[in-house]
């Protein structure tokens, strides 16, 4: 008898694998023992980056063979072209992978022992619906952002119809999603800014694409974004195509037993000596990063203040265009370079700076973190979630400024930064917000309310969410019984 698969198929990026796997990791958790194997398929290139490989090497080594790799073979695509954008270099990759790649793996998989139960794919990967389709294979877009980003990726084609300039050129201009808050229309995910690039067509292509599969998996719940979930349900987000089924599975976050566990980070250890919910912890995602002069400008902001915090501090881009390091960047460089002269000894004991990456689910859930100042990645944002902690919302690229709205508006959870005409951030403006959330009646109502959505995310864990229909309907698993580690939550 053939031995049922479900395949997977992410974006490239630490965020989006993150996420897939840990979809993968519930799929098994989920389904009768030894019923189905997950594969997952991986662009290498300049995509596989080494904390990407040593993620997957503990992932493999913790679930053998439930959890399989597939490595796509390595592209030659120049990612030092200038004329293309780093949104058009990748949409260009994933859509080589999927014609040469993906479609000789279903070939292959065919003749093997294995069958193909589902598909669930990353939007980005929306060239291998139709491959899959002529195999007749039920295929699921897993959107690894939240409710209120898909409205408004589901909406935005028949924005994108209205208008005549670049969203980019419309700085001042704000756009009206059903059941979102305004947004501004310079604040859309990069690839859609710009009607020249040709990354432009791909990202409208991709968010009406979303209608065509079986189904849209979401890594949300329905308290944390009530006013979206309805709107996507009453099917006024959806521009042609009727709604397809939503289904909302999360909060999916990582866990922390595929991260390197053999010593304890350092900043756990220096957390164990700070005063319960003392800490400001900043921490832009695992590409974000700052100009020199931007970094500088939060040592001033976090050194006036006698405020204690953890920083996590990552190379300039070498891009000054992006807020983010690219994949293929030699991430080498001198912390003290970037930082003021003597910041560190001058934050000596109520501060720490950690170069590159901090294991951020174990920091989130640490006694001493009273605050988290986050770039709004939806995986950062639901970590915060269910560690209950409140946010400064500074949102950097993709779809962050849709989630910092969300957050700040609807949900209440966190204070949005003032940004200037060029999104820097002075020093003055992050004291006063850091004041905002650790030290005032509105941050404290805010702590209220992250805790109150903690323990609503703990329920939608353990009791009626994760709406896991989808596996029903095609993996023909009974799951009545969700099953889910209540005692890893707890702090
Ligand atoms: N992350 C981490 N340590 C870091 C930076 C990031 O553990 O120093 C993890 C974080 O916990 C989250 C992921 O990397 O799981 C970042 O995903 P997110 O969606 O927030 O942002 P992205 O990196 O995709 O922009």
């Amino acid at each position: 008898m053939k031995k049922d698969t479900v395949v997977l198929y992410p974006a490239p990026g630490m965020g989006h694998i993150i996420s897939m796997v840990e979809l993968g990791k519930l799929v098994l958790r989920e389904s009768p023992p030894n019923s189905i194997t997950i594969s997952i398929l991986i662009t290498t290139g300049p995509y596989e980056t080494p904390a990407i490989t040593s993620y997957i090497t503990r992932i493999s080594h913790n679930y053998h063979p439930s959890i399989t790799f597939h490595r796509f073979p390595h592209l030659s695509v120049d990612t030092g072209d200038r004329s293309r954008s780093p949104a058009a270099i990748m949409f260009d990759i994933i859509g080589l992978n999927t014609l040469q790649h993906f479609s000789h793996y279903l070939h292959h998989i065919a003749q093997t022992d294995h069958h193909i139960r589902a598909l669930i794919i990353d939007p980005f990967c929306f060239s291998a619906l139709p491959i899959a389709a002529q195999r007749r294979i039920p295929t699921y877009y897993f959107y690894t952002s939240g409710a209120s980003a898909l409205a408004a990726f589901f909406y935005l084609p028949k924005i994108a119809e209205q208008m005549d300039k670049s969203f980019k050129d419309l700085t001042s201009t704000y756009l009206h999603f059903p059941g979102l808050p305004k947004l501004l229309a310079s604040h859309l995910p990069e690839p859609v800014l710009d009607r020249n690039d040709p990354a432009y067509g791909d990202f409208i292509y991709l968010c009406s694409d979303l209608s065509k599969a079986d189904g849209v998996i979401v890594n949300t719940f329905e308290d944390l974004e009530p006013i979206p979930v309805r709107a996507i349900a009453d099917g006024c987000c959806v521009a042609e195509a009727p709604t397809p089924p939503v289904y909302y599975i999360g909060p999916i976050i990582a866990d922390s037993i595929d991260k390197e566990v053999e010593k304890r980070h350092e900043c756990l250890v220096w957390l164990d000596s700070q005063p319960n919910g003392s800490v400001l912890f900043l921490c832009f995602g695992s590409r974000g990063s700052f100009s020199e002069a931007q970094v500088r400008e939060i040592a001033i902001g976090l050194e006036r203040k006698e405020q204690r915090f953890l920083w996590v501090v990552r190379a300039p881009p070498r891009n000054t265009n992006l807020k983010h390091v690219s994949e293929y960047e030699d991430k080498n460089f001198d912390l003290n370079q970037v930082l003021p002269d003597g910041f560190v000894e001058r934050t000596k004991g109520r501060g720490l700076v950690v170069e590159e990456w901090a294991p951020q689910v174990e920091v989130l859930n640490h006694k001493a973190v009273g605050g988290f100042v986050s770039h709004c990645g939806w995986n950062s944002t639901l970590e915060a979630v269910v560690a209950g902690v409140p946010m400064i919302a500074w949102p950097l690229y993709a779809e962050q400024h849709l989630n910092r709205a969300a957050l700040v508006e609807d949900m209440k959870m966190a204070i949005g930064v003032e940004m200037e005409d060029d999104e820097f951030v002075s020093g003055s403006e992050l004291e006063k917000r850091v004041r905002e959330l650790m030290a005032s009646e509105k941050g404290r109502e805010m702590r209220e309310r992250s805790f109150e959505m903690r323990e609503r995310a703990l329920k939608a864990w353990e009791e009626q969410g994760y709406d896991l229909s989808f596996i029903r309907k095609h993996m023909k698993i009974d799951c009545n019984t969700i099953t889910i580690i209540r005692g890893k939550l707890n702090r």
